[in-house]
């Protein structure tokens, strides 16, 4: 029986934020230049700015979300071609970064 269990790696924040999508409810965003709305199952490049996405996470599998398993199941068989990322993980380093940014300026 295959489970999904989160495999820890050191990744590029800098890199990772020009080739991600976020998947919402229903739709992405693209995290290169924000564009809303993309369609991610049928989407190997922002529309807007023309990024070829390599990675992708959901706003949807935090720790309270019940069905999180199904949610990284279904994206992972969409887009079996991006890496799946963890959200949760992807904001605290990026808030955390974004801190640093603003005290040290
Ligand atoms: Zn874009």
């Amino acid at each position: 029986m295959s489970f999904y269990l989160r495999v820890w790696q050191a990744c590029d924040i800098t890199e990772i934020s020009k080739c991600l999508l976020i998947v919402g409810d229903v739709t992405a965003d693209c995290t290169a230049c924000r564009e809303l709305g993309i369609d991610y199952q049928n989407t190997p490049v922002c529309p807007q700015c023309g990024v070829k996405f390599r990675f992708i996470t959901s706003r949807n599998t935090g720790r309270l979300d019940a069905n999180r398993g199904g949610t990284v199941k279904r994206i992972k068989e969409r887009r079996p071609d991006l890496t799946f990322i963890d959200y949760e993980d992807y904001k605290d380093i990026t808030g955390k970064q974004k801190a640093r940014e603003f005290f040290s300026s």
